[in-house]
């Protein structure tokens, strides 16, 4: 993405068994999965017998050296890359949480959110129980050691009974892998394949958050873990079971439009095929007479594709993006008008010179960087500039495990179409409807969907709102 004025992901999670490098391909499995969190990134191991942890802030490649991961050999594997959702950033928090209870170890890697967590916490520890991070992950944790079923998948179904909200889970105990999703299938986890090496018994079996892991290790898809659905890989082989049934399935939609790789299949359908469909019907709904259509890199490509497709208008890179920019950078002492947009973004002079550009994104959170970029257009000479949305106005934020600023931070949610694209300095802006949006993502189809963020109708009761919004913005 070109700047921080954009919603952030959540997590990703991945999980390897029986394999004689399941460290690798955990490893492998969180590179390919860093676009949901860059914060942190950890893996747990198991040889059978003894689990290993290692966990650090920083990016994947950087915290797991060759060093490292010879240091935590193992067969079965989870791993966690995060962006901070619930609870703050630091170490602490980081993931997979490894603890050793009654019912021996058990690691946890979590994507999503607990709209509970507070509130199970707080009898929790009334109760007795001690907390290590202050991150909503932990309460799953506590659940699954008090929890009075013997075996280790009653425990942790019994578990998953009691918390609400979003939950794409991988959990290891040292023989075995667990894999779970909320009821309402929030956020998404793929099941694959890798078939049995020479000299080795089994499949591995291997789970992550989306099928771009599976293809960088070698898996092949095979269905997703379905809503409500604990499944567990162990020396006996796999089984599946229920653990809820009773809610309208609600994945979140947000994915297709921006999340997710689009090399991926999320929900059961490609996301490539969704992004561009949002595209081609944004182009029917809101058409423009134009000379250019130009993506905002990274997050405005496959709609402008679309887009360009469904109108016959050339699509040009017209706007490009340096790949080499890190958190922060130096200005010079006299300040740059708009440096930081600057420095992830360049306009193409001679594309834009006279033309009138149909300008493409995946959404305007807080509209700042959009009326830099807008700017930016205009200044290399573009006669007219057209800023398209492919998405509906984002008018309430998200409690399911993605970094949404407040209410009060959200243009759409404080101003019209018009004000925003006064703002903004656009000669006309307009959003995909969400009728239009749902087509596009195939509602019904294989899924369907929360879109609460547009609608600010929930699919959950929100218990812990005050806990669960992180609500910064940043700069
Ligand atoms: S509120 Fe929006 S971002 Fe959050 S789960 Fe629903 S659709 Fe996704």
């Amino acid at each position: 993405m070109p700047s921080s004025d954009k919603f952030h992901d959540e997590c990703g999670v991945v999980a390897i068994f029986a394999h004689p490098e399941a460290e690798k391909l955990a490893y492998l499995g969180l590179h390919a999965l860093q676009h949901r969190g860059q914060e942190s990134a950890g893996i747990v191991t198991s040889d059978g017998l003894t689990s290993r942890v290692h966990r650090a802030m920083g990016l994947v490649a950087d915290i797991f050296t060759e060093d490292v991961l010879s240091k935590m050999r193992g067969s079965l594997a989870i791993g966690h890359t995060r962006y901070s959702t619930a609870g703050d950033s630091a170490l602490l928090n980081a993931q997979p949480i490894l603890v050793q209870s009654n019912k021996g170890a058990i690691a946890v890697a979590h994507n999503g959110n607990l709209v509970n967590a507070t509130e199970i916490r707080g009898r929790l520890e009334r109760q007795g129980s001690i907390f290590q991070t202050n991150s909503d992950t932990e309460v799953i944790v506590h659940l699954i050691a008090l929890s009075k079923e013997q075996t280790l998948p009653e425990a942790m179904a019994d578990a998953l009974r009691r918390v609400e909200g979003a939950f794409s889970l991988v959990m290891m105990s040292n023989d075995r892998i667990f894999a779970a999703r909320d009821p309402r299938g929030f956020r998404p986890l793929a099941m694959g394949r890798i078939p049995a090496l020479e000299g080795q018994r089994r499949d591995t079996v291997v789970f992550a958050s989306e099928t771009c892991a599976f293809d960088l290790i070698g898996a092949t898809y095979e269905r997703d873990v379905k809503p409500g659905e604990l499944v567990v890989v162990g020396p006996e082989g796999t089984s599946s079971r229920f653990y809820s049934t009773s809610a309208p399935q609600s994945s979140c939609i947000f994915e297709h439009v921006y999340f997710s790789r689009p090399d991926s299949v999320v929900f059961g359908r490609a996301v490539q095929t969704s992004r561009e469909e949002l595209g081609r019907q944004l182009a029917r709904e809101a058409p423009v007479d134009a000379d250019l259509i130009v993506p905002v890199p990274d997050s405005g490509v496959t709609a402008a594709v679309g887009y360009a497709a469904e109108s016959g208008i050339p699509f040009r890179f017209a706007l490009i993006r340096n790949h080499y920019v890190g958190r922060t950078f130096i200005e010079p002492r006299q300040s740059v008008r708009d440096f930081g947009v600057k420095l992830k973004l360049n306009p193409v002079r001679s594309l834009l010179q006279g033309n009138r550009v149909v300008l493409v994104d995946d959404s305007i959170v807080r509209g700042t960087t959009s009326r830099k970029i807008v700017r930016m257009i205009r200044n290399a000479g573009a006669k007219e500039v057209h800023l398209r949305i492919s998405c509906p106005p984002t008018i309430s934020p998200c409690y399911y495990g993605v970094d949404t600023p407040s209410k009060k931070q959200l243009i759409a949610a404080n101003q019209s179409v018009e004000e925003i694209r006064e703002y903004i300095g656009a000669d006309s802006l307009a959003y995909l409807s969400l009728e239009g949006l749902k087509k596009a993502c195939g509602e019904g189809e294989t899924t369907s969907y929360c879109s609460a963020c547009y609608t600010g109708k929930y699919p959950t009761n929100i218990v812990d709102v005050d806990e669960i919004l992180p609500a910064t913005v940043r700069p």
